[in-house]
Protein backbone atom coordinates (compact mmCIF):
# COMPACT_ATOMS: atom_id res chain seq x y z
CA UNK A 1 0.00 0.00 0.00
CA UNK A 2 1.37 3.15 -1.09
CA UNK A 3 0.54 6.06 1.59
CA UNK A 4 1.81 9.61 0.91
CA UNK A 5 1.62 12.48 3.63
CA UNK A 6 1.25 16.26 2.64
CA UNK A 7 2.11 18.01 5.38
CA UNK A 8 1.52 22.02 6.13
CA UNK A 9 0.13 24.63 8.24
CA UNK A 10 -3.47 25.18 6.21
CA UNK A 11 -4.48 27.77 7.97
CA UNK A 12 -6.77 27.82 6.75
CA UNK A 13 -7.02 24.98 4.18
CA UNK A 14 -7.48 26.53 0.69
CA UNK A 15 -8.68 25.25 -3.05
CA UNK A 16 -5.47 25.26 -4.11
CA UNK A 17 -4.63 22.78 -0.99
CA UNK A 18 -7.70 20.74 -2.50
CA UNK A 19 -6.41 20.32 -5.88
CA UNK A 20 -2.79 18.88 -4.45
CA UNK A 21 -5.04 16.51 -2.88
CA UNK A 22 -7.34 15.25 -5.57
CA UNK A 23 -3.85 14.98 -7.56
CA UNK A 24 -2.26 12.85 -4.67
CA UNK A 25 -5.16 10.56 -4.27
CA UNK A 26 -4.58 9.31 -7.65
CA UNK A 27 -1.10 8.68 -7.13
CA UNK A 28 -1.26 6.79 -3.94
CA UNK A 29 -3.87 4.67 -2.03
CA UNK A 30 -3.74 6.75 1.45
CA UNK A 31 -3.25 10.15 1.22
CA UNK A 32 -2.56 11.54 5.03
CA UNK A 33 -3.36 15.43 5.15
CA UNK A 34 -1.62 16.10 8.20
CA UNK A 35 -1.00 19.28 9.91
CA UNK A 36 2.76 20.58 11.21
CA UNK A 37 2.20 22.14 14.50
CA UNK A 38 5.09 24.63 14.47
CA UNK A 39 5.29 26.88 17.57
CA UNK A 40 7.50 29.07 16.22
CA UNK A 41 4.83 29.94 13.24
CA UNK A 42 1.99 32.20 14.20
CA UNK A 43 -1.55 30.64 13.61
CA UNK A 44 -4.73 32.05 13.12
CA UNK A 45 -6.60 29.67 13.34
CA UNK A 46 -5.89 26.91 16.49
CA UNK A 47 -5.19 22.86 15.57
CA UNK A 48 -8.63 22.06 15.91
CA UNK A 49 -9.95 24.58 13.93
CA UNK A 50 -7.85 23.87 11.12
CA UNK A 51 -8.21 20.03 11.15
CA UNK A 52 -12.20 20.51 11.81
CA UNK A 53 -11.96 22.36 8.10
CA UNK A 54 -9.60 19.96 6.41
CA UNK A 55 -12.13 17.09 7.18
CA UNK A 56 -14.67 19.23 6.07
CA UNK A 57 -13.12 19.93 3.17
CA UNK A 58 -12.24 16.25 1.97
CA UNK A 59 -15.35 14.93 3.19
CA UNK A 60 -15.83 12.37 0.05
CA UNK A 61 -12.65 11.52 -0.68
CA UNK A 62 -12.62 7.65 0.46
CA UNK A 63 -8.51 7.53 0.48
CA UNK A 64 -7.67 10.59 2.39
CA UNK A 65 -7.18 11.40 5.94
CA UNK A 66 -6.85 14.04 8.13
CA UNK A 67 -4.21 14.34 11.05
CA UNK A 68 -1.53 16.73 12.93
CA UNK A 69 1.49 16.11 13.87
CA UNK A 70 4.68 17.71 15.99
CA UNK A 71 8.54 17.53 15.36
CA UNK A 72 10.22 16.57 11.96
CA UNK A 73 7.89 15.66 8.84
CA UNK A 74 10.05 12.80 8.30
CA UNK A 75 9.57 11.03 11.54
CA UNK A 76 6.23 11.73 11.22
CA UNK A 77 5.89 9.98 7.59
CA UNK A 78 8.23 7.29 8.95
CA UNK A 79 5.71 6.97 11.73
CA UNK A 80 2.44 6.33 9.57
CA UNK A 81 4.51 4.07 7.21
CA UNK A 82 4.72 6.79 4.19
CA UNK A 83 6.89 6.41 1.04
CA UNK A 84 6.39 10.04 -0.08
CA UNK A 85 5.90 13.85 1.03
CA UNK A 86 3.49 15.89 -1.01
CA UNK A 87 4.17 19.64 -1.84
CA UNK A 88 2.77 21.37 -4.13
CA UNK A 89 4.21 24.22 -5.83
CA UNK A 90 2.54 27.36 -7.40
CA UNK A 91 5.40 29.32 -8.69
CA UNK A 92 8.91 29.89 -8.97
CA UNK A 93 8.76 31.16 -5.53
CA UNK A 94 7.86 28.16 -3.56
CA UNK A 95 10.87 26.42 -5.55
CA UNK A 96 13.83 27.64 -3.76
CA UNK A 97 12.72 26.52 -0.01
CA UNK A 98 10.51 23.64 -1.05
CA UNK A 99 13.94 22.29 -2.89
CA UNK A 100 16.40 22.74 0.11
CA UNK A 101 13.48 21.55 2.45
CA UNK A 102 13.10 18.26 0.29
CA UNK A 103 17.39 17.76 0.12
CA UNK A 104 17.32 18.31 4.36
CA UNK A 105 14.55 15.71 4.47
CA UNK A 106 16.38 13.31 2.02
CA UNK A 107 19.77 13.44 3.81
CA UNK A 108 17.76 12.31 7.68
CA UNK A 109 15.26 10.01 5.51
CA UNK A 110 16.72 8.78 1.97
CA UNK A 111 13.86 6.56 1.67
CA UNK A 112 11.35 8.99 1.61
CA UNK A 113 11.06 10.50 -1.52
CA UNK A 114 9.37 14.38 -1.89
CA UNK A 115 7.05 14.05 -4.97
CA UNK A 116 5.86 17.73 -6.14
CA UNK A 117 3.14 18.49 -7.50
CA UNK A 118 1.83 21.79 -9.79
CA UNK A 119 -1.53 23.29 -8.70
CA UNK A 120 -3.97 23.81 -11.51
CA UNK A 121 -3.02 27.81 -13.13
CA UNK A 122 -6.37 29.13 -11.39
CA UNK A 123 -4.78 28.87 -8.28
CA UNK A 124 -1.32 29.98 -8.55
CA UNK A 125 -2.46 33.16 -6.60
CA UNK A 126 -3.85 31.18 -3.99
CA UNK A 127 -2.97 31.23 -0.68
CA UNK A 128 -3.70 31.00 2.85
CA UNK A 129 -2.81 34.69 4.24
CA UNK A 130 -5.04 35.86 1.25
CA UNK A 131 -8.25 34.08 2.09
CA UNK A 132 -7.47 35.10 5.86
CA UNK A 133 -6.94 39.17 4.64
CA UNK A 134 -10.41 38.68 2.77
CA UNK A 135 -12.02 36.52 5.18
CA UNK A 136 -11.39 38.99 8.11
CA UNK A 137 -13.17 41.75 6.40
CA UNK A 138 -15.80 39.89 5.39
CA UNK A 139 -14.74 39.92 1.93
CA UNK A 140 -16.14 36.97 -0.14
CA UNK A 141 -13.89 34.07 -0.46
CA UNK A 142 -16.12 32.10 -2.66
CA UNK A 143 -14.08 29.71 -5.20
CA UNK A 144 -11.18 30.24 -3.19
CA UNK A 145 -12.06 27.99 -0.53
CA UNK A 146 -14.24 24.56 -0.33
CA UNK A 147 -17.74 25.66 -0.46
CA UNK A 148 -17.97 23.36 3.16
CA UNK A 149 -15.69 25.63 4.39
CA UNK A 150 -16.75 28.76 4.09
CA UNK A 151 -18.91 29.19 6.43
CA UNK A 152 -17.03 27.53 9.08
CA UNK A 153 -14.04 30.38 8.40
CA UNK A 154 -16.63 33.31 8.70
CA UNK A 155 -17.77 31.81 11.92
CA UNK A 156 -13.94 31.03 13.47
CA UNK A 157 -13.02 34.85 12.67
CA UNK A 158 -16.45 35.86 14.15
CA UNK A 159 -17.05 37.64 11.20
CA UNK A 160 -19.96 38.47 9.33
CA UNK A 161 -19.80 37.94 5.24
CA UNK A 162 -20.66 41.11 3.61
CA UNK A 163 -22.41 41.04 0.33
CA UNK A 164 -20.69 43.27 -2.28
CA UNK A 165 -24.09 45.73 -2.50
CA UNK A 166 -23.92 45.86 1.40
CA UNK A 167 -20.66 47.05 1.74
CA UNK A 168 -21.12 49.39 -0.59
CA UNK A 169 -23.71 51.47 1.39
P1 LIG B 1 3.50 25.52 4.82
O1 LIG B 1 3.49 26.39 6.01
O2 LIG B 1 4.08 24.16 5.07
O3 LIG B 1 4.00 26.13 3.52
P2 LIG B 1 0.87 25.68 3.70
O4 LIG B 1 -0.39 25.22 4.35
O5 LIG B 1 0.97 27.13 3.37
O6 LIG B 1 1.98 25.17 4.65
O7 LIG B 1 1.12 24.86 2.38
C1 LIG B 1 1.22 23.47 2.39
C2 LIG B 1 1.70 23.01 1.03
O8 LIG B 1 0.72 23.35 0.06
C3 LIG B 1 3.00 23.63 0.54
O9 LIG B 1 3.69 22.68 -0.22
C4 LIG B 1 2.53 24.77 -0.33
O10 LIG B 1 3.48 25.09 -1.32
C5 LIG B 1 1.30 24.14 -0.95
N1 LIG B 1 0.32 25.14 -1.37
C6 LIG B 1 -0.18 26.18 -0.71
N2 LIG B 1 -1.05 26.89 -1.44
C7 LIG B 1 -1.10 26.26 -2.65
C8 LIG B 1 -1.77 26.51 -3.88
N3 LIG B 1 -2.58 27.55 -4.04
N4 LIG B 1 -1.55 25.64 -4.88
C9 LIG B 1 -0.71 24.60 -4.72
N5 LIG B 1 -0.03 24.32 -3.63
C10 LIG B 1 -0.21 25.14 -2.59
Amino acid sequence: MKIAVYPGSFDPVTNGHLDIIARSRQLFDKVIVAIAVNPNKKACFSIEDRLAMLRLAVEGFDNVVCDSFSGLTVHYAASVGASAIIRGLRAISDFENEFMMALMNRKIAPEIETVFLMTSTEYTFLSSSAVKELARFGGPVTGLVPPQVEKALYDVLGVRFQPKEEADQ
